[in-house]
């Protein structure tokens, strides 16, 4: 539970800014998005200079995501020291990657977040693992703000529930959620839209894609994996991979899902997905990375099949009921 004072902090803060930075994690998700946009033109509507983005060389968009609204307000001029930095829907500080320095420069750092494995890097926090999404904690601040959000800012914050959420399947989907998802609806979000943008479009290429990864795939000793490279990508974006690994997680025979994707030649971003029993966050930060119990991840330097080779090890004692050591680090 997030302290009330926390809370009043928080609102304090940003109220009395007059200019705030708000960054989410590299490789943004529909919670990273959707809880930097909410949160950034909210805090524009009350009049405040507002820097959006997050510590890429370039900021590209996935393309499911091309119509949240803000798009076009996002990088820019950057303030080297903003008077609030708030980070969105990130583990760990590291997730702001270049933005860094910018953060430990900031006069106030909020980390406002819902990953169990989130150490509350900020001067406040905001980090409540049960919360389906950072969508929902930024709601909530709005609220305590004493605000109200628009239509534009209310389609925002529903991405990044329904994508988090699975589409309101996950166990994390609280009657909590629900209320919020609906408070959302009222303010005018047209869910058919955003679902059919996110779930149901895709360049012709993907199928040739996920035909690839599919084919790919391997079962071992309750493990399904598969990897992507980027010669397989036939024009489509890496990004619009982001719901593959939720095919291998179907497979009944295994208990944990993995997919490695290139995201730089021979650098992977490493998936992670349990249907239960195992706690992926655990060996995702034993990897450097994080995550939730159920879907984590982690940047891997190595190879497929070293990669691969140090999450069998990972998984071995996890698999026997002992708890996962710290194994060795795939590559340096
Ligand atoms: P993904 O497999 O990219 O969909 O990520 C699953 C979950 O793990 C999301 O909640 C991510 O925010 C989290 N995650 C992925 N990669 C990392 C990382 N390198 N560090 C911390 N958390 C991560
Ligand atoms: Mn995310
Ligand atoms: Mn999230």
């Amino acid at each position: 539970m997030i302290d009330e004072k926390e809370w009043a902090r928080a609102a304090e803060a940003l109220a009395g800014a007059e200019e705030v930075a708000v960054a989410c994690h590299v490789f943004p998700d529909g919670d990273a998005l959707g809880s930097m946009l909410g949160i950034g033109l909210y805090l524009r509507r009350l009049g405040k200079k507002v820097w959006m983005g997050w510590g890429s060389p370039q900021l590209r968009v996935p393309p499911q995501y091309a119509f949240l609204p803000g798009l076009d307000l996002i990088g820019g001029d950057r303030p080297p020291a903003p008077e609030v930095f708030l980070s969105v829907d990130c583990a760990q500080d590291t997730r702001l990657e270049l933005l860094l320095p910018v953060f430990k420069a900031a006069g106030t750092r909020i980390d406002l977040d819902h990953h169990a494995t989130n150490p509350g890097f900020g001067d406040i926090n905001l980090v409540e693992p049960a919360a389906a999404s950072s969508c929902e904690l930024v709601y909530e601040l709005i609220r305590r703000m004493g605000g109200v959000p628009n239509t534009e800012e209310a389609t925002a914050l529903y991405t990044g529930i329904v994508t988090d959420t699975g589409r309101f399947q996950y166990s994390s989907t609280s009657p909590a959620t629900l209320r919020v998802a609906a408070d959302l609806r009222e303010q005018g979000v047209d869910h058919t839209m955003v679902s059919t943008e996110i779930f149901e479009s895709a360049p012709f290429g993907y199928l040739h894609t996920l035909g690839i990864v599919l084919s790919r795939a391997k079962l071992e000793d309750g493990l399904v994996w598969s990897w992507l490279e980027l010669k397989d990508l036939n024009g489509t974006k890496l990004d619009e991979a982001e719901d593959m690994i939720n095919l291998l997680r179907a497979v009944r025979e295994a208990g944990v899902a993995v997919l490695l994707k290139e995201t730089e030649p021979g650098h992977y971003k490493v998936s992670m997905r349990s249907r239960g029993e195992v706690d992926v966050a655990q060996i995702a930060a034993a990897f450097g990375g994080g995550g939730h119990a159920r879907a984590a991840g982690f940047p891997a330097p190595g190879g497929v099949e070293e990669t691969i080779q140090a999450i069998r090890s990972a998984l071995a004692p996890a698999a026997s009921g002992a708890p996962a050591g710290a194994p060795e680090r795939a590559g340096a």
